[in-house]
């Protein structure tokens, strides 16, 4: 049984920031991690997007700043790590959001690459309470002593997992020996290998563990599905499938920024408004597309994994995979953009003959307790490139795709 919010003792300010985004009642991960972290407890938490994880750690930290007299010029007290620009500006906003009635005004600054650095120095000129930063940003404003990270004494890293995939590590590592030892550390991962495990070693001390939920159990409200469909097809598909089934949002994983450019001009020369969402646009851009998605002026965008990490698009129904992703991890993050704060979700998996040996892998990588995904074929689309061997048995497609020497040897048969 879930407790109120009110039973956390948070500033009154805050809860009337919390009725007025309608949190009725704190998430799984919320009620664990807030009484912790208000208790000045280090943290470690196995947390997926979607689980509420950034209200977590954002409540306890405004709840002490509440709590103290805030300095002027500003001094950094807490330093929130994140590995890309988007998840910068969500988590930033939600900072914004839940502390706008609090009668000390909280400054709130969110830094990241990619755009001009001059308007986040000036920004930084009367210091920042809260610091929201991409770890190469952050170091570079460092660099022009634009912010000091002394004083730094709630920390957090926000999807710690993605930040060394990123390759972060360095610059976390230079981030850490500039911020004061003693301090309070939280830390949220939706996955926990081992280059993970050793920088919470390094980073907490005595962590409280908080284990919400296993991995993918978070994704009991996304069924999942994959398409057995010739590679070529693929985009007829999923017009097909958009048209077909009235999706008003999609949201589409492509493995390039030339794909997704590409399957987002196929789309629209179909009529199906839609726009690529890739690392290599302007800032402005991808704001104008991430806007224009929230408020249903697009039906699908099509991104690649590092811009779309971190998307917080409240409702996203359906999500697809048109190329699969490159692991395992990435699956379960994204197929997390949808089924989230309760939602039902659906996502699918393009598979071709060439992708359904990766296929099988992903599968065979995910948690234990997940369902096993079978291969479906849609009416219309079934594959012409298929293995030579499809058979249905225990609802999933087995196959075996010619080899070089399969094919010479039938080419010589035919001629004999
Ligand atoms: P997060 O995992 O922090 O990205 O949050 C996922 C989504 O859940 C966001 O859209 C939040 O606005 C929403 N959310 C977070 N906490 C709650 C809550 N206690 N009740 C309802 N929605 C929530």
């Amino acid at each position: 049984m879930l407790t109120s919010f009110d039973s956390f003792g948070l500033h009154s300010a805050l809860l009337k920031a919390l009725q007025n985004k309608a949190y009725a009642q704190p998430t799984p991960i919320q009620q664990s991690a807030i009484p912790e972290a208000l208790a000045g407890k280090d943290v470690l938490a196995s947390a997926q997007t979607g689980s509420g994880k950034t209200a977590a750690f954002v409540l306890p930290i405004l709840q002490q700043l509440a709590e103290q007299t805030l300095f002027s010029p500003r001094r950094t007290l807490a330093l929130v790590l994140v590995p890309t620009r988007e998840l910068a500006m969500q988590v930033g906003e939600v900072f914004k959001q839940l502390g706008h009635h609090l009668p000390q005004a909280v400054q709130i600054t969110t830094l990241f690459g990619g755009v001009s650095i001059n308007p986040q120095m000036m920004r930084l000129r009367g210091g920042s309470d809260v610091v929201v930063a991409t770890p190469g940003r952050l170091l570079d404003l460092v660099d022009r002593n634009a912010l000091s990270l002394a004083h730094v004494e709630t920390l957090v890293l926000d999807e710690a997992d993605r930040l060394l995939d990123m390759g972060f590590a360095l610059e976390l590592e230079r981030i850490l020996s500039l911020i004061p030892a003693k301090r309070q550390s939280l830390f949220f991962s939706a996955t926990f290998p081992t280059t993970v495990q050793q920088l919470a070693n390094t980073l907490l001390l005595e962590p409280v563990r908080i284990d919400v939920q296993p991995e993918v159990e978070n994704a009991a409200d996304i069924t999942q599905r994959a398409v057995l469909v010739d590679a070529a097809n693929r985009t007829q598909l999923l017009r097909h499938l958009v048209e077909q089934n009235k999706w008003a949002r999609v949201l589409v994983f492509v493995a390039t920024k030339h794909a997704a450019e590409m399957v987002a001009v196929k789309l629209r020369k179909a009529r199906i408004n839609a726009e690529p969402f890739h690392g290599e646009q302007s800032q402005g851009k991808r704001v104008q597309v991430l806007a224009d998605f929230k408020a249903s002026r697009l039906t699908v965008v099509v991104a690649t994994d590092v811009a779309a990490r971190g998307l917080d698009i409240a409702s996203l129904p359906v999500v697809v995979n048109f190329d699969l992703p490159r692991s395992a991890v990435d699956y379960t993050h994204r197929i997390g953009r949808t089924g989230r704060a309760g939602e039902q979700g659906l996502a699918i998996s393009f598979v071709s003959s060439d992708t359904q040996a990766h296929w099988q892998l992903i599968q065979k990588r995910q948690a234990a307790n997940t369902p096993h995904v079978t291969l479906d074929l849609v009416a219309g689309f079934e594959p012409q490139d298929a293995p030579l061997e499809v058979s249905f048995s225990n609802g999933g497609i087995k196959g075996k795709r010619p080899s070089k020497k399969d094919k010479l040897r039938a080419a010589a048969a035919a001629q004999s």
